[in-house]
């Protein structure tokens, strides 16, 4: 009988560590690699004040950490929300290292967030404490050091201020400190969809391997944010039949298949899915072990843990959201035979279109999006395979596969450019 507590299974940053320690004693890593990447290379922690709507100021806290260079500059989003931790940051960047890995560009990984309540907080309001959160971590980041991008509660507009301040800082336009801009500004068309685009694919590519076919396909997603609201209406125009969506303040149910582009307009018109004509009102917990094909959690964290991963009915797991699944509850998944696409694969849609973004502003020169969303799929679809080979070969789940594909590449790379000790 397991005695482990449920506050220290939620913790993100030991599940990381879990899933780290499995693959690295797989591979035989050696104790000093183990070391040097078990942990993050660099943790900023600032205190911004901003002057609030009422004329007061307000002091928010901020992180931003990078885990990992060794393969390029770092890269990640950065979150706003009232419950963000230092360690939650953490875990997030080595998740990116990892994710880079996989995919195999050439960046690190680094992670940011900031303590506030985006939802009671004015446009004005989160302009002035971007700025300000910009100008504190301004050392830290740009094109060849750290490269934000958006995440749960930031957006384009988000990264346009960024990039703002940051250039006025220089004294100069630098498009390429952050990615996720409006395309207007150096954003890169596609960025948008890209990782609901890359969850498809990855979703084709597990159906191919079970012999299954979309039309028969049903499909629940948690989160219609920029992740599954994008999954949910590529996957509706590509045939499959999304059954249930599960969101904060409630969920939809429609055995029958929902249709998405209009879900997409109320939610627009509403600024909730609650109360929309095409589908039954549902409980957004119970969504998770409804029975289904595909569930795609898209939304946060620790959904899926000891409390309820033996009721999972769903025979695939694509992972929308980063750290959706303890590692506690993985165990128990893999007793069940559920096939993981892992977070570090099936997610990794943003980061590579990121890359591509990064790429046009450097080259000054900007692609058609058929371009962007043909190398994604390409970029996507091998990595698929090379995970699934490397599980097939090593005897492994899926999730451990892919962070021993991703520390061999870290390991290689540390080793070959020697170790500055
Ligand atoms: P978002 O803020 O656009 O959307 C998140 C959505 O989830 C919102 O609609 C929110 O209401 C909903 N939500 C939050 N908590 C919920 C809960 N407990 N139950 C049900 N719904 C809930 O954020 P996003 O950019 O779509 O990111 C979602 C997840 O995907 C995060 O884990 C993020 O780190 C990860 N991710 C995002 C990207 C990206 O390109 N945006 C890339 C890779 C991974």
């Amino acid at each position: 009988m397991s005695t482990i507590t449920i506050e220290h299974e939620i913790n993100p940053w030991e599940s990381m560590a879990a899933r780290f320690d499995v693959a690295a004693k797989k591979l035989n890593l050696d104790e000093g690699l183990w070391k040097i990447m078990r942990y993050p290379n660099r943790e900023l922690i600032v205190h911004i004040p901003v002057s609030m709507d009422n004329g007061q100021i307000e002091v928010f806290t901020g992180f931003r950490v990078q885990h990992s260079i060794a393969r390029g500059p770092g890269k990640g989003g950065v979150r706003y929300g009232p419950d963000v931790t230092l360690d939650e940051v953490r875990a997030l960047a080595s998740w990116m290292t990892w994710k880079c890995a996989v995919v195999n560009i050439p960046f690190g990984g680094a992670k940011g967030g900031v303590i506030c309540d985006p939802k009671k907080m004015s446009m004005g309001e989160l302009e002035r404490m971007t700025r300000r959160y910009t100008a504190e971590i301004i050392e830290f980041i740009g094109p060849e050091k750290d490269v934000p991008a958006p995440d749960m509660n930031t957006n384009e507009q988000t990264m346009a201020w960024m990039m703002d301040t940051y250039s006025m800082h220089m004294r100069q336009t630098v498009t390429a400190v952050v990615t996720g801009k409006p395309v207007n500004i150096g954003g890169s068309r596609g960025r948008r969809e890209a990782t609901g685009r890359g969850i498809m694919v990855m979703c084709d590519e597990a159906l191919k391997k079970l012999n299954r076919q979309r039309e028969s396909t049903r499909v629940i997603i948690q989160g219609f944010g920029n992740v599954g609201s994008n999954a949910a209406k590529l996957m509706h125009d590509a045939g499959y039949k999304i059954i249930g969506i599960a969101e904060w303040d409630g969920g939809l149910y429609n055995a029958k298949g929902m249709d998405i582009n209009a879900l997409v307009e109320h939610r627009e018109r509403n600024r909730t899915v609650k109360d929309f004509s095409g589908a039954d009102a549902a409980d957004s917990s119970e969504l998770l072990v409804t029975d289904c094909d595909i569930l795609i959690p898209a939304a946060t964290e620790n959904v899926i843990t000891t409390r309820n991963a033996d009721k999972i009915k769903a025979p695939i797991l694509v992972e929308g959201a980063n750290g959706p699944t303890t590692a506690a509850a993985d165990e128990i998944l893999s007793d069940k035979h559920v096939f993981i696409v892992p977070d570090i694969l099936a997610n990794a849609g943003g980061v590579t279109a990121s890359y591509f973004e990064w790429v046009q502003d450097r080259q000054g020169y900007f692609w058609k999006e058929e371009v962007v969303n043909e190398q994604l799929e390409h970029i996507m679809r091998s990595s698929f395979e090379d995970v699934v080979r490397y599980s097939e070969m090593h005897g492994v789940n899926n999730r451990i596969a892919a962070y021993m594909l991703a520390i061999d590449r870290v390991a290689y790379t540390i080793k070959q450019r020697g170790i500055y000790a």
